[in-house]
């Protein structure tokens, strides 16, 4: 019998309304291991009227008694990371090891909102004018939400709340329905870590939550990760309500390979990039941009017996390199775009169609499979594919490698391997991408920097965590005082002027 899910409002687990349920599968299997509720409107009303509830009295617990909540909650997550992982594996798919690793992307976040008291402290000048003093400091925005993808079931939720939560907000969290049960459990963490009930909420469910939350006028700040059409729905629905909104979308990024670089580095780096996580990640190379013929030959040569010796497998086969897709329909979805590739006239080195697992014939696993000589007009390189397919684009020189970086409508990441320091650093300068890679395919920001893409990979002027998180879950005062006030200026109607 699959477990039956529910929704975690002001401190407690709260049923399915009436309201529809959608199933979780393991992609290993197609099995359905659990029912999800979708929360209906009125239920998400409820969980931000618990965070507004609960608001005022965790904004005026001091920012270091937050923080040793966060100490106590990233020990817990500590403590549960192996049943944190095979939560994120079963609903998800992806090894264990893999799973682990993002969990572990998600600590660090926790880690850095432990030193939150250093980011609000703010400024202050004495003396800005006679018997003036000023002071500017950071305040919470109130209640908060928080709209993640199926590919991170813990580390992308985590990009979020930590943050929001130690700067003074509530919050109300609507995981993905595909993957829902590790926010219920992290929820569970933060209680017992000493967050007040209410202060983070969980609701499940789909587009009626979602819309719930861009509605209410008691949500200040929405923060979403997920594909540029929703991204920019979520983002143009929020700021049209009056709301703050980072929204992070979809990628399709690229890695310059130049005449020079270490051939067997940049493979070895392909591999892990493109076919980690089965290329369910934003940061996966999709496209690999060869400078010259002879590097592109090379790096084909290189990639193809190593693509079709990827060990494929459930997250339970501790050897396997990746695992299979989320759902049936995003493998009829990857599939359909290798057949599109075939037919607008790109050559199909490894083909990953017709792998099959035994024992697993209802998952949704796919082999690796690459494209060479794709081209810029084809829509295998223009729309994100989201699964195990690599393309090649040869270009002729630099120049033509970096325009197509920069002409692509989406910049969350892009990488380049080179042994030239001069082709680097201009890389860097001139790539309009939000994170770039020399010589590191998956150039994602640590916790203490800030994650987010450039173009229609992010709506929004904030990236996520680090020092652009904490500049959006708050907003600055500054105040002026004057003392002593024994001071006597008398009426001045002169804009006042520093003395
Ligand atoms: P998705 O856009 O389908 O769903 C994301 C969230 O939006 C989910 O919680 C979902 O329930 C909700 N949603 C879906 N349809 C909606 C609708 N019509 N109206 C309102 N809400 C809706 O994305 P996904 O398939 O879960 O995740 C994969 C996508 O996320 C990929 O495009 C990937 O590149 C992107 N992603 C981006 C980043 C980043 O940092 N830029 C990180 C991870 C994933």
């Amino acid at each position: 019998m699959a477990d039956v899910l529910h929704h975690h409002v002001g401190g407690r687990r709260v049923p399915g309304d009436a309201a529809p349920m959608g199933d979780v599968t393991n992609p290993a299997t197609g099995e359905v291991i659990a029912r999800v509720p979708f929360g209906s409107a009125s239920l998400v009303a409820e969980a931000i009227r618990s965070a507004a509830e609960a608001q005022p009295a965790w904004a005026a617990v001091t920012s270091q008694n937050r923080a040793r909540v966060m100490y106590r909650f990233k020990a817990l997550v500590e403590e549960h990371i192996d049943e944190l992982a095979e939560r994120v594996s079963r609903e998800h798919g992806k090894t264990l090891s893999d799973a682990r690793g993002s969990v572990t992307r998600g600590i660090e976040v926790v880690e850095f909102a432990c030193g939150i008291s250093q980011m609000l402290k703010g400024e202050f000048s004495a003396d800005v004018g006679t018997g003036v003093d000023s002071h500017a400091a950071r305040h919470p925005l109130g209640v908060v939400a928080g709209i993640t993808p199926f590919n991170f079931p813990a580390m992308v939720p985590m990009w979020m709340f930590p943050m929001a939560i130690a700067c003074g907000n509530t919050f109300v969290l609507k995981p993905s329905e595909k993957v829902p049960s590790c926010a219920l459990r992290l929820v569970e963490l933060l209680e017992e870590a000493g967050a007040h009930p209410g202060v983070l909420n969980v609701v499940n469910g789909d587009k009626v939550a979602v819309d719930t939350l861009l509605a209410d006028p008691a949500v200040q700040a929405v923060s979403f990760v997920g594909s540029t059409p929703i991204a920019e729905y979520v983002y143009r629905t929020g700021t049209a309500n009056g709301k703050r909104v980072q929204a992070l979308g979809g990628a399709k990024n690229h890695m310059v390979v130049m005449p020079d670089a270490d051939l067997e580095q940049a493979t070895d780096a392909l591999m892990g990039a493109a076919f980690g996580s089965a290329g369910e990640r934003c940061m996966a190379v999709s496209v690999a941009v060869t400078v010259g013929n002879p590097v592109g030959d090379a790096l084909i040569e290189r990639l193809r017996p190593r693509v079709e010796s990827l060990r494929i497998g459930p997250y339970t086969d501790p050897d396997a390199d990746m695992g299979p897709l989320i759902t049936r329909q995003h493998y009829e979805k990857v599939r359909g775009y290798i057949d599109l590739g075939v037919e607008e006239g790109a050559e199909l080195v490894v083909d990953g169609r017709g792998f099959s697992l035994q024992g697993y014939e209802n998952g949704n696993f796919i082999g690796g499979s690459i494209f060479d000589r794709v081209t810029r007009d084809m829509r295998i390189y223009k729309e994100e594919i989201f699964g195990p397919v690599l393309s090649v684009v040869r270009a002729d020189d630099y120049e033509e490698a970096l325009g197509l970086v920069n002409d692509h409508e989406l910049g969350n990441g892009a990488a380049i391997f080179t042994r030239d320091g001069d082709a680097a650093r201009d890389f860097s300068t001139r790539a309009r991408i939000g994170m770039v890679g020399v010589n590191v395919p998956i150039p994602v920001p640590v916790a203490y920097h800030s994650f987010g893409g450039w173009k229609r990979s992010l709506f929004g002027d904030h990236h996520m965590h680090g020092p652009e998180g904490v500049r959006f879950y708050t907003r600055l005062k500054t105040v002026t005082e004057r003392w002593p006030s024994g001071i006597r200026q008398g009426a001045e109607y002169v804009m006042p002027v520093l003395q």
